[in-house]
Protein backbone atom coordinates (compact mmCIF):
# COMPACT_ATOMS: atom_id res chain seq x y z
CA UNK A 1 0.00 0.00 0.00
CA UNK A 2 1.31 3.38 -0.40
CA UNK A 3 2.38 5.74 1.78
CA UNK A 4 1.24 8.56 0.34
CA UNK A 5 -1.91 10.38 2.25
CA UNK A 6 -4.89 10.78 -0.43
CA UNK A 7 -5.18 14.11 -1.97
CA UNK A 8 -6.65 16.89 0.30
CA UNK A 9 -9.43 17.91 -0.83
CA UNK A 10 -7.99 20.77 -2.87
CA UNK A 11 -5.46 18.96 -4.79
CA UNK A 12 -8.57 16.29 -6.08
CA UNK A 13 -9.63 16.22 -9.36
CA UNK A 14 -12.17 19.12 -9.94
CA UNK A 15 -15.44 18.58 -11.62
CA UNK A 16 -14.71 20.36 -14.50
CA UNK A 17 -18.04 21.12 -16.74
CA UNK A 18 -17.13 20.29 -20.09
CA UNK A 19 -15.66 23.93 -22.47
CA UNK A 20 -19.22 25.33 -23.85
CA UNK A 21 -21.49 23.79 -21.45
CA UNK A 22 -20.35 26.11 -18.20
CA UNK A 23 -23.24 28.70 -17.10
CA UNK A 24 -25.05 28.30 -19.92
CA UNK A 25 -29.00 27.58 -20.75
CA UNK A 26 -29.08 24.43 -22.79
CA UNK A 27 -28.18 24.43 -26.37
CA UNK A 28 -31.27 22.83 -28.13
CA UNK A 29 -31.25 22.66 -31.73
CA UNK A 30 -32.95 21.60 -34.38
CA UNK A 31 -31.63 21.38 -37.59
CA UNK A 32 -34.13 21.10 -40.88
CA UNK A 33 -33.02 21.04 -44.51
CA UNK A 34 -32.80 18.90 -47.98
CA UNK A 35 -30.74 15.89 -48.24
CA UNK A 36 -27.71 17.19 -49.56
CA UNK A 37 -27.51 20.99 -47.66
CA UNK A 38 -24.96 18.96 -45.04
CA UNK A 39 -26.73 19.22 -41.93
CA UNK A 40 -25.55 15.93 -41.08
CA UNK A 41 -21.94 17.87 -40.92
CA UNK A 42 -23.22 20.68 -39.69
CA UNK A 43 -24.98 18.60 -36.92
CA UNK A 44 -21.29 17.23 -35.58
CA UNK A 45 -20.08 20.58 -35.81
CA UNK A 46 -22.27 22.05 -33.60
CA UNK A 47 -22.33 18.84 -31.20
CA UNK A 48 -18.72 19.15 -30.66
CA UNK A 49 -18.41 23.00 -30.44
CA UNK A 50 -21.67 22.78 -27.52
CA UNK A 51 -20.39 19.42 -26.26
CA UNK A 52 -24.01 18.41 -27.28
CA UNK A 53 -25.50 14.94 -28.46
CA UNK A 54 -25.98 14.71 -31.72
CA UNK A 55 -29.32 12.69 -32.28
CA UNK A 56 -29.51 11.44 -35.82
CA UNK A 57 -32.62 9.73 -37.15
CA UNK A 58 -30.53 7.17 -39.00
CA UNK A 59 -28.18 6.89 -35.85
CA UNK A 60 -31.00 6.23 -33.57
CA UNK A 61 -32.91 3.77 -35.73
CA UNK A 62 -28.89 1.71 -35.92
CA UNK A 63 -28.58 1.92 -32.10
CA UNK A 64 -32.40 0.99 -31.34
CA UNK A 65 -31.95 -2.17 -33.54
CA UNK A 66 -28.07 -2.96 -31.85
CA UNK A 67 -30.00 -2.88 -28.29
CA UNK A 68 -32.53 -5.05 -29.44
CA UNK A 69 -35.03 -3.08 -27.50
CA UNK A 70 -39.01 -3.84 -27.94
CA UNK A 71 -38.63 -0.42 -29.52
CA UNK A 72 -35.76 -1.75 -31.52
CA UNK A 73 -37.38 -5.27 -32.40
CA UNK A 74 -40.13 -3.06 -34.02
CA UNK A 75 -37.64 -1.28 -36.30
CA UNK A 76 -35.89 -4.30 -37.38
CA UNK A 77 -39.07 -6.16 -38.15
CA UNK A 78 -40.38 -2.81 -40.45
CA UNK A 79 -36.67 -2.43 -41.90
CA UNK A 80 -36.45 -6.65 -42.68
CA UNK A 81 -39.83 -6.08 -44.58
CA UNK A 82 -38.30 -2.95 -46.50
CA UNK A 83 -40.95 -0.84 -45.26
CA UNK A 84 -39.83 2.79 -43.88
CA UNK A 85 -40.36 3.62 -39.86
CA UNK A 86 -43.98 5.03 -39.40
CA UNK A 87 -43.54 8.75 -38.48
CA UNK A 88 -45.07 7.49 -34.71
CA UNK A 89 -42.41 4.90 -34.54
CA UNK A 90 -40.12 7.47 -34.96
CA UNK A 91 -41.43 9.85 -32.48
CA UNK A 92 -41.30 7.13 -29.94
CA UNK A 93 -37.55 6.67 -30.37
CA UNK A 94 -36.45 10.15 -30.25
CA UNK A 95 -38.53 10.30 -27.47
CA UNK A 96 -37.16 8.00 -25.71
CA UNK A 97 -33.34 9.54 -26.76
CA UNK A 98 -34.25 12.58 -25.35
CA UNK A 99 -35.65 10.84 -22.31
CA UNK A 100 -31.95 9.65 -21.87
CA UNK A 101 -30.10 12.64 -22.43
CA UNK A 102 -29.32 15.59 -19.99
CA UNK A 103 -31.99 18.63 -20.23
CA UNK A 104 -29.19 20.60 -18.80
CA UNK A 105 -26.99 20.21 -21.73
CA UNK A 106 -29.43 20.13 -24.64
CA UNK A 107 -29.36 18.47 -28.18
CA UNK A 108 -28.63 18.73 -31.91
CA UNK A 109 -31.46 17.26 -33.69
CA UNK A 110 -30.70 15.82 -37.59
CA UNK A 111 -33.60 14.24 -39.49
CA UNK A 112 -36.16 15.04 -37.38
CA UNK A 113 -39.16 16.13 -37.01
CA UNK A 114 -40.37 15.34 -40.50
CA UNK A 115 -43.94 15.84 -40.26
CA UNK A 116 -45.79 18.53 -38.23
CA UNK A 117 -47.69 15.76 -36.21
CA UNK A 118 -43.62 14.95 -35.05
CA UNK A 119 -42.64 18.58 -34.74
CA UNK A 120 -45.76 19.06 -32.27
CA UNK A 121 -44.71 15.81 -30.11
CA UNK A 122 -41.63 17.27 -29.79
CA UNK A 123 -42.91 20.83 -28.29
CA UNK A 124 -45.23 18.39 -25.84
CA UNK A 125 -41.73 17.04 -25.02
CA UNK A 126 -39.40 19.68 -24.19
CA UNK A 127 -42.15 21.95 -22.64
CA UNK A 128 -40.91 25.40 -21.86
CA UNK A 129 -37.61 24.86 -23.49
CA UNK A 130 -36.32 26.94 -25.88
CA UNK A 131 -35.49 25.11 -28.77
CA UNK A 132 -33.72 26.76 -32.21
CA UNK A 133 -34.68 25.34 -35.15
CA UNK A 134 -32.87 26.21 -37.98
CA UNK A 135 -33.04 25.88 -41.96
CA UNK A 136 -30.27 25.41 -43.88
CA UNK A 137 -31.22 26.48 -47.34
CA UNK A 138 -29.67 25.34 -50.53
CA UNK A 139 -31.75 25.57 -54.20
CA UNK A 140 -32.37 22.37 -55.56
CA UNK A 141 -30.24 22.55 -58.38
CA UNK A 142 -26.97 23.11 -56.16
CA UNK A 143 -28.22 19.97 -54.68
CA UNK A 144 -28.17 18.03 -57.81
CA UNK A 145 -24.85 19.72 -58.75
CA UNK A 146 -23.16 18.70 -55.33
CA UNK A 147 -24.73 14.95 -55.57
CA UNK A 148 -23.55 14.49 -59.31
CA UNK A 149 -20.06 15.22 -58.27
CA UNK A 150 -20.04 12.78 -55.14
CA UNK A 151 -18.34 9.47 -55.88
CA UNK A 152 -17.37 6.28 -54.11
CA UNK A 153 -14.65 4.36 -54.56
CA UNK A 154 -15.58 0.86 -55.33
CA UNK A 155 -12.57 -0.45 -53.83
CA UNK A 156 -11.57 1.19 -50.51
CA UNK A 157 -15.63 2.94 -50.02
CA UNK A 158 -14.40 6.40 -49.09
CA UNK A 159 -16.80 8.84 -50.39
CA UNK A 160 -15.60 11.67 -51.93
CA UNK A 161 -16.30 14.71 -54.46
CA UNK A 162 -15.01 15.16 -57.78
CA UNK A 163 -14.77 18.00 -60.16
CA UNK A 164 -17.64 19.08 -62.27
CA UNK A 165 -15.87 17.97 -65.44
CA UNK A 166 -14.81 14.57 -64.29
CA UNK A 167 -13.36 11.78 -66.51
CA UNK A 168 -13.83 8.47 -64.54
CA UNK A 169 -10.87 6.82 -66.92
CA UNK A 170 -8.58 9.27 -65.58
CA UNK A 171 -8.53 10.28 -61.86
CA UNK A 172 -8.75 7.01 -60.13
CA UNK A 173 -9.08 7.25 -56.42
CA UNK A 174 -6.58 9.44 -54.95
CA UNK A 175 -6.89 6.78 -51.83
CA UNK A 176 -6.26 3.59 -53.44
CA UNK A 177 -6.10 4.13 -57.01
CA UNK A 178 -9.92 2.40 -56.98
CA UNK A 179 -12.27 3.48 -59.68
CA UNK A 180 -14.43 6.29 -58.46
CA UNK A 181 -18.04 5.30 -59.57
CA UNK A 182 -21.36 7.24 -58.65
CA UNK A 183 -23.93 5.70 -56.20
CA UNK A 184 -27.17 4.89 -57.70
CA UNK A 185 -28.79 7.23 -54.72
CA UNK A 186 -26.52 10.22 -56.22
CA UNK A 187 -27.87 9.91 -60.21
CA UNK A 188 -29.67 13.79 -60.93
CA UNK A 189 -33.25 11.65 -61.53
CA UNK A 190 -33.04 10.39 -58.20
CA UNK A 191 -31.77 13.41 -56.44
CA UNK A 192 -34.91 15.87 -58.09
CA UNK A 193 -37.18 12.41 -56.56
CA UNK A 194 -35.71 12.78 -53.13
CA UNK A 195 -35.99 16.47 -53.10
CA UNK A 196 -39.28 16.28 -54.33
CA UNK A 197 -40.06 13.58 -51.33
CA UNK A 198 -38.47 16.02 -49.46
CA UNK A 199 -40.57 19.29 -50.19
CA UNK A 200 -43.33 17.43 -49.47
CA UNK A 201 -42.56 16.49 -45.82
CA UNK A 202 -40.60 19.49 -44.91
CA UNK A 203 -43.23 22.13 -46.47
CA UNK A 204 -45.79 21.43 -43.26
CA UNK A 205 -42.58 21.09 -40.70
CA UNK A 206 -41.50 24.61 -41.52
CA UNK A 207 -44.71 26.16 -41.69
CA UNK A 208 -45.10 24.51 -37.90
CA UNK A 209 -42.12 26.52 -37.34
CA UNK A 210 -41.65 29.42 -39.63
CA UNK A 211 -43.41 32.26 -37.17
CA UNK A 212 -41.52 31.69 -34.49
CA UNK A 213 -38.90 34.07 -33.13
CA UNK A 214 -36.95 30.85 -32.49
CA UNK A 215 -36.79 29.95 -36.60
CA UNK A 216 -33.90 31.15 -38.33
CA UNK A 217 -32.70 30.30 -42.15
CA UNK A 218 -29.14 30.01 -42.58
CA UNK A 219 -27.55 30.23 -46.39
CA UNK A 220 -26.25 26.73 -46.62
CA UNK A 221 -24.56 27.38 -50.06
CA UNK A 222 -21.43 29.03 -48.68
CA UNK A 223 -18.61 26.95 -47.69
CA UNK A 224 -19.77 24.80 -44.60
CA UNK A 225 -17.02 26.32 -42.21
CA UNK A 226 -19.13 30.25 -42.89
CA UNK A 227 -22.18 27.73 -42.58
CA UNK A 228 -20.71 26.53 -39.55
CA UNK A 229 -19.73 30.06 -37.96
CA UNK A 230 -23.38 31.33 -38.89
CA UNK A 231 -24.92 28.38 -37.13
CA UNK A 232 -22.79 29.13 -34.36
CA UNK A 233 -23.54 33.09 -34.23
CA UNK A 234 -26.88 32.46 -34.29
CA UNK A 235 -27.16 30.24 -31.27
CA UNK A 236 -24.49 32.09 -28.91
CA UNK A 237 -26.93 35.72 -29.94
CA UNK A 238 -29.70 33.64 -29.18
CA UNK A 239 -27.71 32.44 -25.91
CA UNK A 240 -26.75 36.18 -25.08
CA UNK A 241 -30.13 37.32 -25.92
CA UNK A 242 -32.15 35.54 -23.21
ZN1 LIG B 1 -10.09 4.14 -52.91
Amino acid sequence: MSERAAPSPQFAPAMTTPIGTHARAPVNVVLIGPPGCGKGTQAVRLAERYQIPHISTGEILRSAVRAGSELGRQVAETLTKGSLVSDDLMADLVRAHLAESDPARGFVLDGFPRTAGQARALDDQLGPAVMLVILIQVADAEIVRRMGTRRVCDSCRLTQSVADAFHPDSEPCPYCGGNLVRRPDDEPETVRHRLATYAEYATPVIEHYKTRRTFAVVDGLQHSDKVAAALGAYIDQFGAMK
